[in-house]
């Protein structure tokens, strides 16, 4: 997907504004408060029709104004689609993808993939952050991965009911406890795989970021013990089984499910030590790139066209020589990337479109 042009209105502090950007890399630098993020936050907001900073459709309107308006124009699979996002307090939210009404789930919205600082908890966060990670692109990828997850959920909410008031002597806690085992161990198969395709992707990109110095490794971690190293539907039903029985005193104490694919984690090594302990704060933001960037590659090889790439300050802990080695990447990549900094230092941005952004202007 390449975005050709986005017109805003009374988007945050920008009055009005017309962007053409190129097909690879798009720089926006300026001063501290100029709307650099906020341009990033359009595109997001043209895609997905939510801002990825405020859940207050009102707080994006400009302060003098009663409503924003952002339209755009992008190429998918060589087709040209218009979409457009408006908002007023009056109307509410109306999103329109070639002129015609239409929802957030429509299948021509323009596709992102946003990175910002607050992506360097997916090394050094909780294990949450990195579930969600996984569990986002293959919600994107796969309608029979959705409902196994919202199955999953009513389960895991039943079976802790169960728990908490005494119910495990009941029949229905061992027809639970049939239906708990079928739905983690499919959700846990889909992480694993999916993991796999990130581990390869994502260390021939950290390689390449890091000038080879480096090598990452991701592996899928399981809540409960494996009596074997090779992993399937079998070895894995057999195992929850055990660990049911194994687990249930304390489970009955603890009044909850005490393992399954809701606290499974993703283990990031760098050369073989946890990252989260081991990498500097410039390893970690790297690694954090790297991971978005298989996202991409991987979004691409499963759905046949890449998303648009948002990065929001990503520069910031990066060496010169990161730096360019990043920026190299992005403006020989085969997609589209948006790229705000403060401060590139004496980098070489290759063919990338560079735009001042002053005051919620383009120069
Ligand atoms: P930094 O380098 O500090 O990240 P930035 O260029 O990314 O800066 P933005 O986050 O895009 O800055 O914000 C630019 C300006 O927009 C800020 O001064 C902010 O206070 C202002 N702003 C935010 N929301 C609104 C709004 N609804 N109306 C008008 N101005 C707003
Ligand atoms: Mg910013």
């Amino acid at each position: 997907m390449k975005l050709s042009l986005i017109n805003l209105k009374n988007f945050r502090n920008i009055n009005k504004l017309e962007y053409t950007p190129c097909e690879k890399l798009n720089i926006l630098s300026g001063e501290n408060a100029q709307g650099k993020t906020n341009i990033l936050e359009a595109i997001f907001a043209l895609g997905t029709t939510f801002s990825f900073r405020t859940r207050e459709d009102n707080n994006l309107v400009k302060y003098t104004a009663d409503g924003f308006s952002i339209t755009g124009k992008y190429e998918k699979e060589n087709r040209l689609i218009n979409a457009a996002l408006n908002f007023s307090s009056n109307t509410g939210k109306i999103y329109k993808i070639n002129n015609k009404k239409t929802t957030r789930s429509n299948i021509d919205r323009l596709r992102v993939v946003l990175f910002t600082p607050d992506d360097l908890y997916l090394i050094k966060g909780s294990p949450s952050h990195r579930r969600d990670f996984v569990d986002f692109i293959l919600r994107q990828i796969s309608d029979e991965y959705v409902y196994n997850l919202q199955n999953y959920a009513k389960i895991l909410k039943k079976r802790n009911l169960l728990l908490r008031d005494n119910g495990v002597r009941s029949k229905t806690f061992k027809i639970i406890n049939e239906l708990f085992i079928d739905s983690a161990v499919k959700i846990i198969l889909a992480r694993i795989n999916f993991v796999n395709i990130l581990d390869e992707t994502a260390r021939q990109v950290y390689s390449e970021l890091t000038n080879e110095r480096y090598k990452i490794k991701i592996r899928y971690a399981i809540s409960f013990p494996l009596d074997n190293d090779k992993i399937n539907l079998d070895i894995l039903t057999k195992a929850l089984q055990k660990q049911l029985i194994n687990k249930n005193e304390r489970e009955v104490i603890r009044k909850s499910t005490l393992m399954g694919p809701h606290l499974d984690d993703i283990h990031v090594y760098q050369d073989d030590k946890m990252a989260r302990i081991f990498a500097s704060q410039g390893q970690q933001r790297n690694i954090a790139i790297s991971l978005k960037l298989a996202e991409l590659y991987t979004f691409k090889k499963i759905k046949g066209f890449f998303p648009v790439f948002l990065l929001d300050e990503v520069l910031a802990e990066l060496d010169d020589e990161k730096k360019q080695l990043l920026v190299k990447h992005l403006a020989t990549a085969d997609f589209q990337s948006f790229l705000t900094s403060v401060n590139f230092g004496n980098i070489n941005y290759y063919s990338a479109k560079f735009s001042l952004v002053i005051n919620g202007h383009l120069e």
